[in-house]
C-alpha cells in the first residue's frame, strides 16, 4: 500500500505543479490589468493559498484548473494527516482502482452515484 500511496503522491505533486505553470501562463499572456496585478499576488503566496484567491475569479481558464488544484491540495493534506482515501461522504475506503483513476478522488463509487 505504502508504495502505491508513494506513486499518487508523486502523480499529485506533478498535477499540482502543471496546474500552478497553467495558470501562471494564463495570467501572463493576459493584457489586462486585473490579471497582471492577479498574478503579481499570486507569486507572492504559497501554493496552497493560490486556490482561495482565484476562486473569486469567474474565467472559465481560470476556474476549471483553480478547482483542480483545490482537489489535488485537498487530496495531499490528506496523505500528510492520513486520512487519504477515506470517503468524504460515508467515510469508508475509496476503492483502489478508482484513486488510480483520479489520485484527488474524494468519493467511494457508491456515493459518487448518489446511492445509500
Ligand atoms: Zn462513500
Amino acid at each position: 500500500m505504502s508504495i502505491r500511496l508513494n506513486q499518487l503522491r508523486t502523480r499529485l505533486l506533478e498535477e499540482q505543479q502543471q496546474l500552478q505553470q497553467q495558470i501562471a501562463s494564463f495570467l501572463a499572456a493576459q493584457p489586462s490589468q486585473d490579471y497582471q496585478q492577479l498574478h503579481l499576488k499570486l507569486e507572492q503566496l504559497p501554493l496552497p493559498r493560490w486556490p482561495e484567491l482565484l476562486l473569486h475569479w469567474h474565467t472559465p481558464e481560470l476556474r476549471g484548473p483553480s478547482k483542480r488544484l483545490e482537489a489535488v491540495q485537498a487530496a495531499l493534506s490528506q496523505m500528510e494527516i492520513g486520512l487519504y482515501g477515506i470517503c468524504c461522504d460515508c467515510e469508508s475506503r475509496i476503492e483502489v482502482e478508482r484513486l488510480e483513476l483520479d489520485p484527488a478522488e474524494q468519493r467511494c463509487a457508491k456515493c459518487s452515484l448518489g446511492v445509500g
